[in-house]
């Protein structure tokens, strides 16, 4: 297929699931919407990987409520884990987060931000209200703008503190989780969904993602985007359960990895991918990632995708 040849391979078997898993060598991440879906299996699999991070921020809006119950019991018996409320809508809790993360910190910076938090609003041209747009903006696109600015600092001091020269993951790094919904070239594989707010907010994203690169490569902060794939989170079901009945279904997010067209007529799609494989996926792809691949959209599998 068209979107299939547009998508090329640069890290190998990056990530197929079956790979051992990776390891970072990052000394410390911190992981937006860290309290269910991918954000959660990222921090399950980074204490479990090789070399887990001496320092994991995991960050939620809600940390002591209901909705941070399983992050609790997952990070209960890990010293080196951190829960940090922020809401990515709230610059008050965004400055707290990275004064907070500084001092907890002592002069060593951060070497990795994964933007992960964001909201999926399926809205077609007609339906989309100014509200829903501004809505979808606020979290998706300003949230990680304006976390990425508060961390800046951080990111500048672990880049300059090591010994390293390159760009890398165990360097310095933004990683903003954004979609191949947000392709503008693959856009015509994919518009049997409309979406138009999440798509829009995901275009800007990307956009955000190759000024970070253009703009932060001098102070040695890599800047890229990952498309997780369409994964079995509250997400990836939301995107499912919103899909009309009856309809011939290109499987567009699976166009954008690579794989061929599955047209499967008159049922409803389904998202495919667990999160333990998306996220040992990207996890494989992010140990791999270099100067050569800050500033583009990558997949789990670690396939260039076009902006
Ligand atoms: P989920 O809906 O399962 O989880 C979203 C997470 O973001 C939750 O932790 C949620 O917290 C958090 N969040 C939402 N709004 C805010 C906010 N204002 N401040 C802080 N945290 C917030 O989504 P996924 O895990 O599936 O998605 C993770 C990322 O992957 C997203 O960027 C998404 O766009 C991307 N993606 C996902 C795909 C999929 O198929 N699942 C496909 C392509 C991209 P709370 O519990 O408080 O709401």
């Amino acid at each position: 297929s068209e979107g299939a040849s547009r998508a090329s391979c640069f890290l190998g078997r990056a990530a197929q699931g079956q790979e051992l898993m990776a390891g970072l060598g990052a000394r410390s991440v911190l992981v937006t919407g860290a309290n269910r879906g991918i954000g959660l299996e990222l921090v399950r699999q980074l204490l479990s990987s090789p070399d887990p991070p001496q320092h994991l921020f995991v960050c939620s809006r809600q940390p002591d409520g209901q909705r941070g119950q399983e992050l609790r019991t997952l990070i209960s018996n890990h010293p080196n884990v951190t829960m940090v409320k922020l809401d990515v809508t709230d610059p008050t809790t965004i400055k707290e987060a990275a004064t907070y993360v500084e001092g907890h910190l002592k002069g060593t910076g951060l070497n990795v931000l994964i933007n992960n938090a964001a909201i999926f609003t399926d809205l077609s041209l007609e339906a989309a209200h100014p509200e829903d747009m501004l809505n979808e903006y606020k979290t998706n696109v300003i949230g990680p703008l304006l976390v990425s600015q508060a961390f800046l600092p951080l990111l500048k001091m672990a880049a300059k503190g090591g010994s390293q020269k390159g760009l890398s993951c165990s360097r310095a790094a933004i990683i903003n989780i954004s979609s191949s919904m947000g392709s503008v070239e693959l856009v015509s594989h994919t518009y049997i969904k409309p979406a138009v707010p999440y798509r829009c907010s995901k275009a800007a994203l990307n956009m955000l993602t190759k000024c970070q690169s253009l703009s932060y490569k001098e102070d040695g902060i890599l800047c890229s985007a990952v498309h997780p794939g369409w994964v079995k989170t509250d997400m990836g079901t939301q995107a499912a359960s919103q899909c009309p009945h009856q309809i011939i279904w290109l499987q567009c997010w699976q166009v954008a990895q690579n794989t061929a067209y599955a047209i499967t007529g008159g049922t409803r799609p389904q998202a495919d991918l667990t999160v333990d494989d998306s996220v040992r996926g990207i996890l494989s792809v992010l140990s791999k990632l270099d100067d050569r691949h800050s500033g583009i959209l990558v997949n789990w599998k670690g396939e260039k995708l076009p902006w």
